[in-house]
Parts: structure tokens; C-alpha cells; sequence
């Protein structure tokens, strides 16, 4: 709640000045301006735009998305740009702290909306969220959709739309970009399918977050983790550690697994415990500099995580 009070703040004092001062406006070019939250929106929305338009990230690369704070530059970027398009959901809340204040000249896009939802799962184990939970709260809809690579694939597609009918003179240009990708990912889909097909035992254990419900879904996997797919939560409870250290020993479970930017403190302590070793999956949720810089996307991401999948699980 602090955090809402503060981006307001910001807000306010951005509407006060006018949004002029320091801050430097863009120049406005031909090209489309699209404008993005976390990487995995950028990455799509990078592909499906291939030479004909120009794709920000907002999320500067190793920035935990769920807390982050925009800055003014930031608002103005979604204030000036000609399609924005975020996840929508609770890891980027701010986002409509920025929406419901700015009058934006384009048009905004949430990746939620492309796909089919799932509710957030609480499986056993699994560290309660104890902050809001009062009698009869309405479960909450997990916004981690581009871990299923079909997801992936039909919101590639979307933007690919999107940007046509926002730019009539590419329009093929954007559909036949997003439709490469799309393949491309569609491709994926299949290796990893034959790979969980071939295997009888489908069990991920995450000593962490576990914002992988959508994948988990696709390829029908059993898992159990530490928190949730959004949790804030770092430390589990005794009963928790005790439950994922039982569960890998008594299964001859070999990794315990954790996600990009975790400490993996439980992961070790449990994998430790049980005598497994532990390994990440990179849940694309954001990315570092170096693999930004690297040239990294949703695809060679998911290629690393089939492979850490084929040594590991
Ligand atoms: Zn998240």
C-alpha cells in the first residue's frame, strides 16, 4: 500500500509540473512507438516488430518486477507511446497506478488478456500467503502466462495483430514477423513435449516462487514449491522446508530447483537436507544485463531451461 501511496505522489508531482522540467521528452518519430513492462512482453513484442517499429523496456534488466517503482521518465514513455503492453496482474500493479493516472495517446494491451487464465494454485506444502487472506477472497488469477510456450505463440501472435491495425502500411510485415516467431516457438512446445512424453516421472520440486503454473499445466507435470508464483515471502516455515525435504527423499527426487535472481538459500538447505542437488529454471519473469546484452529471448531462455531439464530432472 506505501508503494501505491508513493507512486501517486509521484504522479501528483509529475501533473504539477506539467510532465515538462527536467525530464527529457522523446523526439516523435514515424515509426511506432511501442512501449513494454516485463521481458517477456518486450521479447514478443520485439519480434512481432521486427525492422518497422521501436520496442522499450521499462523493467531495467535484474529488476524484481513485482516491487518496482516507475520513474517519471517511465509514465511519460507510457503516456507518448503508441502501443504499450504489460502483463496485467498483481506483479505489475504500478501499472495501472500509471494508467488510471496519465491519459495515454495510444493504446494499451495486456498480455493476460491474449490467453485463457488459470487461478493461483496452493498445493501441498506450499507456504501460505497469510497478508489478505479473509473469509470468501475471490482467488487470484495467475498472470505468469507466457510460460506455457502455446501462450507464448497466441500472444506473439496478438501483438503481431495489434501492431497491424495500429499501422495499416506493415500490417503483413507484423503478422508475418509474429508468425515466424510464433513457429519458432511452436517448435519448442514440441521438444519439450517429447521430452516430458518420454518421461514417467514428471515431478519439479522449487525451493522458491513458483510463477511456472502455466508450463506446469501445459506439459502436465506434478510440482511442489515454497510460496506461490508472486509471493513476496522468502522465508518458508519449518513445516514447509520439512514437507519439499521429505517429499525429494522419499521420491529419490535428484534437484530441487529455484529461479532466476533467487538466493536459492531454500533450494540448497533443502536440496542439502535430502542429499539432491539443485538447479535453476529460468522463468523468463526478467532478465539480467548480461543476457540482455547477450542477445537472449523467450526461445534460447526456454532452450537453456529443456536443457538444464534434460541433465537434471
Ligand atoms: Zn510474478
Amino acid at each position: 500500500m506505501k508503494k501505491q501511496v508513493f507512486s501517486l505522489l509521484l504522479l501528483c508531482a509529475l501533473v504539477l509540473t506539467g510532465c515538462g522540467g527536467q525530464i527529457e521528452k522523446t523526439e516523435r518519430s514515424d515509426r511506432l512507438q511501442i512501449v513494454t513492462t516485463v521481458f517477456p512482453a518486450y521479447d514478443f513484442a520485439r519480434a512481432a516488430a521486427g525492422e518497422w517499429a521501436d520496442v522499450k523496456l521499462l523493467l531495467p534488466p535484474g529488476t524484481e518486477s513485482h516491487t518496482y517503482e516507475p520513474t517519471p521518465s517511465d509514465i511519460l514513455a507510457v503516456q507518448e507511446c503508441d502501443l504499450f503492453l504489460y502483463l496485467g496482474g498483481e506483479s505489475d500493479a504500478w501499472v495501472e497506478t500509471i494508467l488510471s493516472a496519465v491519459e495515454m495517446r495510444g493504446t494499451a494491451m495486456r498480455m493476460v488478456d491474449c490467453v485463457d487464465l488459470l487461478e493461483e494454485e496452493s498445493v501441498a506444502g506450499m507456504q501460505e500467503e497469510h497478508e489478505d487472506h479473509g473469509a470468501g477472497e475471490v482467488a487470484e488469477l495467475d498472470e505468469h502466462v507466457w510460460t506455457s510456450p502455446q501462450n507464448a505463440a497466441a500472444i506473439t501472435r496478438a501483438v503481431g495483430e495489434q501492431l497491424s491495425a495500429l499501422d495499416g502500411a506493415h500490417a503483413g510485415d507484423y503478422t508475418a514477423a509474429a508468425e515466424a516467431y510464433a513457429a519458432k516457438i511452436h517448435e519448442l512446445d514440441g521438444e519439450f513435449a517429447a521430452f516430458f512424453d518420454a518421461r514417467t516421472d514428471r515431478t519439479m520440486v522449487f525451493g522458491d516462487r513458483f510463477p511456472l503454473r502455466y508450463f506446469a499445466e501445459e506439459y502436465d507435470l506434478d510440482y511442489y514449491a515454497a510460496f506461490p508464483g508472486c509471493s513476496t515471502q522468502t522465508e518458508p516455515s519449518a513445516a514447509t522446508v520439512a514437507f519439499l525435504t521429505d517429499k525429494v527423499r522419499q521420491e529419490k527426487i535428484p534437484t530441487v530447483w529455484y529461479i532466476e535472481f533467487s538466493n536459492h538459500l531454500v533450494a540448497d538447505s533443502i536440496a542439502e537436507a535430502a542429499g539432491a542437488k539443485t538447479a535453476m529454471f529460468h522463468s523468463c519473469h526478467n532478465v539480467s544485463k548480461v543476457e540482455l546484452d547477450g542477445g537472449a529471448t523467450y526461445v534460447t531462455l526456454m532452450q537453456g531451461n529443456l536443457e538444464a531439464l534434460k541433465k537434471y530432472l
